[in-house]
């Protein structure tokens, strides 16, 4: 079975283009040679990509991300219990509405919901993921924190883990170095919340992506994380991300049966992310098991 964990769709094609382009990829440096997807992003695009990459399940990653992406009023740390833009508290019910209906027409797709603690009170966020979960098909979360400028820590967002913790259900987290350097989702930043739930199955995206090297020392601590190697995977030997021994010997540092396969599509192709990684020269068991066995073991798929 071939598992993808991270995958972005979206309702229009405009919109996936939108996002691809909003997000450039910097934080590895330079790369002559990355492949990225040409596709859009649609569900449609996502299932032409899974069927070409013998993809059995994808994953699907939602992010509710505000326009003009604000920080927390005042300076502070964290987002007031109070959330300063509850007012679009429908549109964010309606988008993991969207993403589940999604899975439901399409069984290989598997919703994770999202929340976020600019929009939702840390009760309001934890009814509505279990709502979402019990009701609604959901099979995991996803988390930017860099997108939606949330510490891990934020008081608005230990309803949701409870939630999750509960179900053992995944929350996959984008992992890395913000550009202005405030830390939301670094390796480190993650200590807090997997001290707090030390059951919570943590997904930390892209091996850490350019903070990759503060990796290990988070992953010998908390054996309830895993992680998967998107868009890392595609961006070994350039200026600032892992050479190929290097990333060999994080994976076989963490433990390959806590390693997931994802594309990140639409940013990259799944057929792509399976070609590099084996183009890594793992075992055949280990190939096997990071493309789709331990997936299928964290998402109860077996
Ligand atoms: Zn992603």
């Amino acid at each position: 079975m071939r598992i993808d964990t991270h995958v972005h769709v979206y309702a229009t094609a405009e919109q996936g283009l939108f996002e691809v382009g909003e997000y450039p990829i910097t934080e590895y440096g330079e790369k002559s040679d990355v492949r990225f997807s040409t596709r859009a992003g649609t569900v449609d695009d996502a299932l032409a990509a899974m069927a070409m990459a013998g993809i059995d399940y994808s994953a699907v990653l939602g992010s509710f991300e505000l326009p003009e992406l604000p920080f927390p009023p005042g300076g502070e740390r964290h987002w007031p219990d109070d959330p300063p833009f509850a007012e679009l508290a429908d549109d964010l019910v309606a988008y993991n509405r969207w993403l589940c209906e999604v899975g439901e027409q399409h069984p290989s797709l598997l919703p994770f919901v999202t929340v976020n603690p600019a929009v939702l009170t840390s009760g309001q966020s934890a009814r509505l993921v279990a709502e979402l979960f019990d009701e609604r098909g959901a099979r995991g979360m996803k988390l930017h924190n860099i997108g939606i400028r949330t510490h891990p820590d934020d008081p608005g967002l230990l309803g949701v883990y409870e939630a999750c913790q509960e179900r053992s259900a995944p929350i996959v987290v984008h992992c890395g170095p913000d550009a202005r350097g405030y830390g939301w989702a670094t390796p480190a930043s993650f200590v807090p919340v997997a001290e707090q739930y030390s059951r919570l199955p943590l997904v930390l995206a892209h091996l850490g992506g350019a903070s990759w090297r503060e990796l290990a020392a988070v992953a010998d601590a908390h054996p309830q994380i895993w992680f998967d190697l998107s868009e890392t995977v595609q961006w070994v030997g350039a200026t600032n991300g892992a050479t190929v021994q290097q990333l060999v010997g994080l994976i076989e540092h963490v433990g390959v049966e806590r390693v997931l396969m994802g594309s990140d599509f639409p940013w990259y192709e799944p057929s792509d992310t399976i070609a590099a990684v084996g183009e890594l020269g793992l075992s055949a068991d280990a190939e096997r098991a990071i493309l789709g066995e331990n997936a299928a073991t964290l998402l109860r798929l077996t």
